[in-house]
């Protein structure tokens, strides 16, 4: 449609227009029930189904093995940070964190409330711009998880490949970058995400759980944050996030119908790659601070050598239709947010204008 924009947010995001129009047509009166999925009930069959098949389809997708369970939660990626230490560990068992940007550095001081964690390793004096190896790495012994945040979204640092945990499960915060890209789940303990970037709207968070890491949670853990009663309740204990369900249940359908996310990732890639060589091929004019081998696919941040131009680059932009591009608060410069729904098309429009900028500007 005409009068959209490229929305390159960070998130909430840009979602598949064809996802878009096929709510819209749903929206009034779903499947012939006569009502809207917002008003259904959540014990009902007709939302038993579309919740049942988003699960089924996020399941194929991410081709989660049956020993895991998947719930659909609330209270975004950062209830995580409290649920997870709650219900994997006692208050004084120790955990490990890398943090390699600021949202694993929140998950680490939130954790500090509920056991002990460490960070063993931190990006922070180098601005986060890098992923540690492996190798170097030192667990502390008896450690029940080592956390990493797949994606940064503010920073840009997506890990390529993952460590393994010499001691306790790996988890994964993997809120941004979430279905954009095939992911061996067998490989961690949970994986946990906010939907609101690559697979639907706000409210809804979406954790994959091993099943045997499940009905340990500490005393004093709320019921809401308990994994075992939303497992045991196939995420039906209380009313669940309805139309937020749904709409991730339409994007899993649409990533399915695009071949699965090996495509998914193919296109990915390709957008990342002309913005980043544009950036590199920039003479310096455009620079992004990230080390090369762990540029995100999904958040691309960058700065101008002449940074008072960026106020200007960030309009401009906007008066093409190329919105959000401002870079977060705590960092500034520009980010182009290029999520499994942004075109093509949007970051080759970007392109352009990030060139014809910069010969205005030279
Ligand atoms: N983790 C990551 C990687 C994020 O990008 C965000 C949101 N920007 C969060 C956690 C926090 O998510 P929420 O706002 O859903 O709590």
């Amino acid at each position: 449609a005409q009068d959209r924009v490229f929305n390159f947010a960070a998130g909430p995001a840009t979602l598949p227009e064809k996802v878009l129009l096929r709510a819209q047509s749903e929206l009034y009166n779903w499947g012939g029930s006569g009502m809207s999925v917002m008003e259904m009930s959540h014990r009902g069959k007709e939302f038993l189904s579309i919740i049942q098949k988003a699960e089924s389809d996020l399941r194929t997708l991410l081709q989660i093995p049956p020993e895991y369970s998947v719930l659909f939660l609330q209270g975004g990626a950062t209830t995580q940070f409290a649920a997870v230490p709650l219900n994997l560990c006692s208050p004084d068992d120790a955990v490990d964190y890398i943090v390699t940007g600021s949202w694993g550095d929140k998950a680490a001081k939130e954790a500090q409330k509920y056991c002990k964690p460490n960070v063993i390793w931190s990006g922070k004096s180098e601005k986060y711009t890098k992923v540690p190896s492996f190798g170097d790495l030192q667990q502390n012994p008896g450690s029940r998880y080592l956390h990493i945040c797949a994606n940064e979204t503010i920073h840009g640092v997506e890990y390529k490949e993952y460590p393994v945990p010499q001691s306790g499960v790996l988890v994964a915060d993997m809120s941004s970058n979430f279905c954009s890209k095939p992911v061996d789940v067998s490989k961690f303990g949970v994986i946990y995400a906010g939907v609101q970037k690559n697979v639907g709207p706000s409210g809804v968070t979406i954790v994959i759980i091993r099943k045997d890491l499940i009905g340990n949670a500490q005393g004093l853990t709320p019921v809401m944050l308990d994994f075992k009663i939303h497992d045991d309740n196939n995420s039906l204990y209380n009313t669940p996030p309805c139309y937020g369900i749904y709409m991730c249940g339409l994007v899993f359908e649409h990533l399915l119908e695009q071949g699965g996310l090996v495509e998914v990732e193919k296109n990915n890639k390709k957008k990342a790659e002309i913005l980043y060589s544009t950036i590199d091929e920039s003479k310096g004019f455009y620079k992004c601070p990230v080390e090369k081998s762990v540029r995100s696919l999904m958040n691309v941040p960058f700065t101008l050598e002449k940074s008072e131009l960026e106020g200007e680059f960030v309009k401009e932009a906007a008066k093409e239709k190329m919105v959000q591009l401002k870079g977060h608060r705590s960092v500034g410069g520009i980010r182009a947010s290029i999520y499994n729904a942004m075109p093509l098309a949007g970051v080759e429009k970007l392109v352009a204008f990030m060139k014809d900028f910069q010969a205005k500007h030279a």
